[in-house]
């Protein structure tokens, strides 16, 4: 078997012109978004509260592969979805056709290593995720083809206080965040005869209004039709706001399941809605789902975070009946959120080396060492120039420091130390293994 690039042609007719081959320039594709390093501070920020909070709650981290076999998804997330049916990028391997995808979720993956790895059998399990996820939809705000989530599942434990657990790791973890007006709605899906009986009276209703069903719920009237409560499509929304809902057909179990969880909310003081129509995007849940909105100011409202009960899903994969519950957090919606709310850092160092003079690299990088032991962040001036210009990315790096090694100074096995953001500290000239102390005891600028 062998590749070929499609674009190989533009570039052998650039060089048929003359001259050296200027190539077209390759892209990234679309809807999957490169993360700059000036935008790293606020995913750090985001992942490290994240890991804070979940572990301060007990839940350990699980990684689970990016490509998985497309099987997976299709019985894990139901053949009549949205993302089975148009968003997944399942393809054939060519090397041994097998039938494979990029995961649009995380949940499939994480109980099928569960089941694979018999990780029930030491106990109930809380654990947590981070990666991209990846579907095929049109990229607008909020909805890439490439998109990151953060996610728990709660394994083996029957509710409702897990599934209040969930939620209030949510609120939590927001609050870290500083994030405030968000959000949450909640409702019950019911028990598998409930949902049956429910179903039943969705399929009549919508039969009855044939005529204002788009294609897609038309085709989804008889194999899903609760799915046709979460279309996005803005000419029925009248007609899913007539819809029978779903709470007149909960039992007395699945009432009280949904109650004890708002118990829990009202005692933890977090507020929220019951909201009747609340349905997810995926097949597999039952009882509890919930959804965290944020507001965006004048933008559209999005939804940050899903999640719920999915009971069913082990028994579904394969695995011996276990009860699971969980949320998806879309990591490039909150930090969409969080760029409202909290100040830009901007990349900062503690000391950029600057030096010129023969031989002074060894000098520099000997001393930036020495520096490092110490606990420091230094750039050493790399590719030679003068003074002017290293001076100038020194500035440019947002180094609290300049350390400058000349003729003089490698002469004399010392350094001058200028300080860049604080006018307070005089600049001096001393041995080289006094730097560290000398920085440490002034202070940085950039560090608290
Ligand atoms: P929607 O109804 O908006 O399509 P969904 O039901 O498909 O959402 P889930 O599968 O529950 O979403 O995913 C959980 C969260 O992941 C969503 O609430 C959202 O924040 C985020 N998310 C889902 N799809 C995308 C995407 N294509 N791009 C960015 N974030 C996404
Ligand atoms: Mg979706």
């Amino acid at each position: 078997m062998s590749l070929v690039d499609p674009a190989a042609g533009m570039g052998s007719a650039a060089a048929a012109e003359g001259g050296g081959v200027r190539r077209e320039p390759l892209r990234g594709v679309r809807g999957m978004n490169d993360v700059l390093p000036a935008e790293q501070w606020l995913w750090r920020h985001f992942e490290e509260s994240v890991a804070a909070v979940v572990t301060s709650y007990g839940y350990r981290q699980i990684r689970t592969p990016i490509l998985e076999h497309a099987a997976l998804f299709l019985r894990g997330i139901g053949e009549v979805t949205d993302i089975v049916e148009k968003e997944m990028y399942a393809f054939t391997d060519q090397l041994n056709g097998e039938y494979l995808s990029l995961r649009p979720e995380s949940t499939a993956g994480v109980v099928r290593a569960v089941i694979e790895h018999h990780l029930l059998r030491e106990g109930p399990q809380r654990l947590w995720y981070s990666g991209p996820m990846f579907r095929h939809e049109r990229p607008q705000r909020g909805r890439y083809r490439q998109f990151h989530q953060v996610g728990l599942e709660a394994l083996g434990l029957p509710g409702p206080d897990v599934d209040a657990e969930l939620i209030l790791v949510c609120a939590r973890l927001w609050e870290e965040l500083g994030l405030r007006d968000l959000s949450l709605d909640i409702n019950s899906l019911g028990a598998m005869g409930e949902r049956a009986a429910h179903r039943q009276a969705l399929i009549a209703y919508f039969e009855a209004h044939r005529t204002l069903l788009d294609e897609d719920a038309q085709r989804r009237l008889h194999s899903n039709p609760l799915r046709i409560l979460d279309s996005k499509n803005p000419q029925m929304q009248q007609l899913i706001e007539g819809a029978p809902s779903i709470d007149k057909f909960l039992g007395e179990v699945s009432r009280t399941h949904l109650a004890r969880i708002l118990e829990h909310l009202d005692r933890r003081g977090i507020a929220f809605r019951v909201n009747p129509r609340l349905v997810r995007g995926l097949d597999y849940y039952n009882l509890t789902v919930f959804e965290w909105i944020a507001p965006f100011g004048g933008k559209a409202p999005l939804t940050i975070c899903g999640g719920g009960r999915y009971d069913g899903l082990f028994e579904t994969l394969g695995g011996k009946a276990a009860h699971g519950c969980g949320f998806a957090i879309g990591v490039e919606r909150v930090l969409e959120a969080l760029r409202a709310v909290i100040p830009v850092q901007p990349d900062t160092c503690d000391v950029y080396l600057v030096h010129q003079a023969d031989g002074s690299d060894l000098a520099a990088f000997e001393l930036a060492e020495r520096l490092r032991d110490q606990g420091l962040d230094v750039i050493v001036h790399c590719g030679a120039g003068q003074f002017k210009a290293q001076f100038k990315r020194a500035d440019a790096s947002g180094a609290s420091y300049a350390v400058v090694i000349g003729e003089e100074e490698l002469r004399a096995g010392q350094a001058t130390v200028k300080a860049l953001r604080d006018a307070s500290v005089p600049q001096t000239r001393m041995a080289a293994d006094q730097v560290a102390g000398y920085i440490l005891e002034h202070g940085y600028a950039a560090r608290p």
